[in-house]
């Protein structure tokens, strides 16, 4: 342990510890924009600067370790004129257009500027930018762009990609792709943990609310909305509710305000997922097929191994995720069931992602030359919508998804959550296979976060190895294990984002200060397993709304119509 001096305050650490978090842990605030915990410690702002005693210069607490002895001030004249005209000279490089900026009122440079009181800007630097907006999902703004580089890090540091890195040198040093191409062109996966990580506007994701207007407003079209797991946990935090709270009711009700001629559940497309992936994983135990079958719902993940690993593409489940399953099943038998000409039909997804937006255009996806999904519009994009039509959220009344497609199981619900595909499908692939009815439905070996989890089952007599894999990096493991012929699973369920769908792309900010201090994943995580142990029926293959559809127009899982209608195939991106 290290006794130093912060403000006064006599403290004891453990060795290794920085001066930013000895502060923080006796409740002194000191103000950061390039930091993130464990992910971006580079002390390249100089927002954070403290005084040590008997040292000239000041240093930058993210980066410096206590010592014995130390006498730290976190607070003076000198480092308060220190870390104001560090911000002017970032402002004064900096596109300052808050008004139309998506980060307005949710910005860590806003706040600091009005922290430090910025009434006037001593300096002005160049302000020019680049915008690359080539990709259906993700927009870069180097004009807003503060160089922090916690994109850089989490791109590389999290998942392992590093599809975005620092060029140029000097004032001419800005963010950019390889060969400072789009990162359309790039090994990006759309998974939009860079926006989550950006302290500013500088990545945010194509906005899809003009397009949704102008369809909403076209009285020839049907419009119906789907709402993804993840989204009802994490939309009251764009109104001020606390993280986690459950909002579904709330939710469909400003759905329904906004004009969609139905308000339905993602939920009930999941519970579709698991009984086709269930179905394609015991027909691969029956007929000796290639292991591990891996999940296939997350697009951000589906990119990764397009790009990274195509010659394993055949370990991919051929499933749809949930949101194109849905939207298939809309378009065919909703249409069919309600008589409405399908191609008036306009499918909105809200999701926790960005790489859904891709996912939505592609064309192996289509049936009869029509897209399952039209539009995707992020969480928060809907939370954006939701207040350019002044509707009061907080005060809503709870409504109800719309029938006759409102049916969803508790197996569902926890498909936002890392671990939840796999819990899913357990739940039904046990039962279909043994012929028991589980007493347990429960797989905690399979919740946490933890960044690969695995167990063994025993279903008759035969062991059944599985993984769970959260986060590109983790992905990659497994990946190079799966290579190298050496893994010993049978069934891997793999998201793109670190904690799953709660964590994705598309949800809620939070400040790199909320997303050190508190547990965001877990409480939004834990909001949907609440959901489950709430609901009556908690798997997937006792829905009787999926079962009607199965008897009714499907067929038998897996069979020839579900298989056009709720399966797709894979590709080779690069050569
Ligand atoms: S990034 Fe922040 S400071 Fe810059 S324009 Fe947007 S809201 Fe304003
Ligand atoms: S979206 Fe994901 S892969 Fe692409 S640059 Fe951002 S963090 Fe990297
Ligand atoms: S794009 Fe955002 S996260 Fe990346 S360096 Fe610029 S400001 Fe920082």
């Amino acid at each position: 342990m290290i006794k130093l001096n912060i403000d006064g305050n006599d403290i004891e650490v453990e060795e290794g510890t920085t001066l930013l978090e000895a502060a923080r842990k006796i409740n002194i605030d000191i103000p950061t924009l390039c930091y993130m915990k464990n992910i971006n410690e580079i002390g390249d702002c100089r927002m954070c600067l403290v005084e040590i005693e008997g040292r000239r210069n000041l240093v930058a607490s993210c980066v410096q370790k206590a010592e014995e002895g130390m006498v730290v001030r976190t607070n003076t004249e000198k480092i308060y004129n220190a870390r104001k005209t560090m911000l002017q000279l970032i402002l004064s490089e900096h596109n300052r257009s808050c008004l139309s900026c998506t980060r307005n009122g949710n910005c860590e440079l806003q706040k600091l500027a009005i922290q430090f009181n910025i009434d006037n800007l001593e300096y002005d630097g160049n302000k020019d930018g680049i915008i690359d907006e080539l990709s259906p999902s993700l927009v870069r703004d180097t004009s807003k762009c503060v160089l922090c580089k916690r994109c850089v890090a989490v791109c590389k540091n999290v998942q392992g990609i590093s599809a975005i890195s620092v060029v140029g040198r000097g004032s001419n040093s800005r963010i950019s792709c390889a060969f400072d191409n789009s990162i359309n062109e790039s090994n990006c996966t759309l998974c939009g943990q860079c926006i989550e990580a950006c302290p500013v506007g500088a990545l945010k994701e194509k906005d899809s609310i003009k397009e949704l207007r102008e369809k909403l407003n076209n009285k020839e079209l049907y419009v119906v909305v789907q709402t993804a797991p993840a989204v009802r946990v994490a939309l009251g935090e764009e109104f001020g509710m606390k993280i986690g709270s459950n909002v579904t009711g709330k939710m469909v009700a400003a759905l329904k305000r906004l004009g969609f001629d139905r308000v339905f559940d993602t939920n009930t497309g999941a519970d579709f997922t698991i009984m086709e992936e269930g179905t394609e994983f015991i027909q691969r135990i029956k007929n000796n097929g290639v292991f591990p079958m891996i999940t296939s719902c997350s697009p951000g993940w589906i990119n990764y191994i397009e790009i990274n690993y195509p010659e394993l593409l055949q370990h991919l489940s051929s499933c749809k995720s949930p949101h194109e399953m849905f939207g298939a099943l809309i378009k065919s038998y909703y249409a069919e069931k309600e008589k409405i000409d399908h191609k008036k039909i306009v499918v909105v997804s809200v999701m926790p992602c960005i790489a859904k937006k891709y996912e939505a255009k592609r064309e192996e996806l289509k049936n009869n030359d029509l897209a399952n999904v039209d539009i995707v519009i992020t969480t928060r994009e809907l939370a954006r919508f939701i207040k350019q039509n002044n509707i009061d959220f907080i005060n809503l009344e709870d409504e109800k998804f719309d029938s006759p497609m409102v049916e969803a199981t508790g197996a569902a619900a926890i498909f936002g959550t890392t671990g939840g595909v796999m819990e899913a499908a357990l739940r039904t692939v046990e039962e279909i296979l043994t012929g028991k009815e589980l007493e347990k439905v429960e797989f905690k070996q399979v919740r946490g976060a933890e960044g690969i989890k695995e167990a063994t089952l025993n279903i008759n007599g035969k062991n059944i190895n599985i993984a769970v894999a959260h986060g590109l990096k983790n992905a990659k493991i497994i990946m190079e294990e799966i290579k190298m012929g050496k893994s010993k699973y049978h069934f891997v369920e793999i998201m793109a984002c670190p904690g799953g769908c709660v964590m994705g792309g598309g949800q809620p900010i939070h400040s790199s200060k909320e997303r050190e201090l508190i547990d965001i994943r877990s409480l939004r995580a834990n909001a949907l397993y609440t959901i489950d142990e709430k609901s009556v029926i908690r798997k997937s293959h006792e829905n009787p709304v999926l079962k009607k559809i199965y008897k009714e127009y499907l067929g038998e899982p897996g069979g020839h119509k579900a298989h056009e209608l709720l399966h797709t195939n894979y590709f080779r991106r690069f050569d």
